[in-house]
């Protein structure tokens, strides 16, 4: 059995494991751990510093889960945009394909709480050949991601016979792979799996990073195996209260992230899942993590900020007000709050702008 096997199999998926190691009362976390899957493998379990930190918040369930009067079960609606059972197509050129319902940890803030991890998600070869017949028919689809549960915790095998079918669709032109692990469990990464994964290019990795101290050797080190196979990596953060609700983490978090190779692509508002509402903050507060990054770091570390719309809208970025006004003058304001013009009733007429592209050749 390889590490992650071995780790994975040591996962803690009762309270009582857990809370006998901190000293505190497990009753009350029993009920909530029956509702919502628990496992936590030692590895992530020894990133926990103290009671009630970012990396418990993820990861051990709390009483809060279960008093959540606001938010519905799937707010974006993914259940009726599936065509087939486990694949969302919300957008027109990309598909979202769930292949695994487990998961290496599973996530207090899950958007897919009401399924991951649980009895009533199913995927078999029948659900898997389902959806790679839609994309087939399909062809508008050059866009797949991959996602659960968890891609990697198939076994190397079953992973390479889905990207195996979807390499046999000549209109899937890229395929991504979003996955916790290398954050989770970067012990996954071996060898032999980006051995197996660069064979399938042009592939992409999103992982999900969402505090500095899960930014470890171990997990550094599972980034670059990633990156030196040429599979590009890019982060998908959630804002979470208790978690990363602080500019500064939020920036530590980013510019990190870059250190390992790792791109951060967006910063999610918390979505309005049944059982996460304390993990929510306001909208403001995802503004000032954007105002704090762009024009005072690397723009490299700064994401773009969605809401996933309830209803399924998909997602809609989120810029703080740099655009001050749109009309003949432009009034831009930059990261200092400076205001400056620019002159937008100078651009050349039609006419003019044909002639010059014609003076190319
Ligand atoms: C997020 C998501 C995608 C991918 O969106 P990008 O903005 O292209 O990264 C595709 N389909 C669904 C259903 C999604 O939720
Ligand atoms: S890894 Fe992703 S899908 Fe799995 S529990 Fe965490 S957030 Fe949910």
């Amino acid at each position: 059995m390889e590490i992650w096997q071995k780790l994975l199999q040591a996962s803690i998926t009762r309270p009582s494991e857990v809370t006998r190691r901190f000293g505190i009362d497990p009753r009350p976390l029993e009920a909530v751990a029956e509702r919502y899957p628990m496992r936590i493998n030692p590895y992530y379990l020894g990133l926990i510093r103290s009671v009630g930190d970012p990396i418990w918040r993820q990861a051990i369930p709390s009483e809060e889960e279960l008093h959540d009067a606001v938010c519905p079960a799937d707010p974006l609606d993914e259940e009726n945009q599936s065509p087939v059972p486990n694949l969302v197509h919300r957008y027109p050129d990309r598909a979202l394909f769930l292949v695994c319902s487990e998961c290496a940890m599973y996530c207090r803030f899950c958007t897919r709480k009401r399924k991951v991890g649980g009895e009533n998600m199913v995927i078999d070869q029948k659900s898997i050949d389902g959806g790679l017949d839609y994309i087939r028919s399909h062809p508008e689809i050059r866009d797949v991601i991959l996602s659960g549960g968890d891609p990697l915790l198939l076994s190397d095998d079953r992973l390479e016979a889905i990207l195996k079918g979807l390499r046999a669709i000549p209109t899937v032109e890229i395929i991504r792979i979003g996955s916790r692990v290398p954050v989770v469990l970067p012990q996954r990464i071996t060898p032999a799996l980006v051995r197996m994964l660069r064979r399938y290019h042009p592939l992409y990795l999103n992982t999900h990073f969402n505090h500095p101290d899960e930014v470890t050797e171990t997990a550094a080190k599972a980034c670059a195996r990633l990156a030196d196979v040429g599979i590009p990596l890019g982060n998908q953060s959630v804002l979470l209260r208790g978690v990363n609700d602080d500019p500064e983490v939020m920036k530590a978090l980013m510019q990190k992230l870059l250190t390992i190779r790792v791109k951060p692509y967006y910063i999610y508002q918390a979505d309005m899942v049944q059982g996460t509402n304390h993990f929510r903050t306001s909208v403001e507060e995802g503004l000032a993590v954007i105002q704090s990054l762009r024009g005072h770091t690397s723009g490299m570390a700064v994401p773009a900020y969605v809401i996933d719309a309830p209803g399924g809208g998909g997602k809609i970025p989120l810029l703080p007000e740099y655009l001050q006004h749109l009309g003949s003058d432009v009034v831009l304001k930059n990261y200092r709050g400076d205001l400056y013009h620019y002159d937008n009733s100078a651009a050349p007429p039609e006419e003019k702008r044909s002639v010059a592209a014609n003076d190319h050749y």
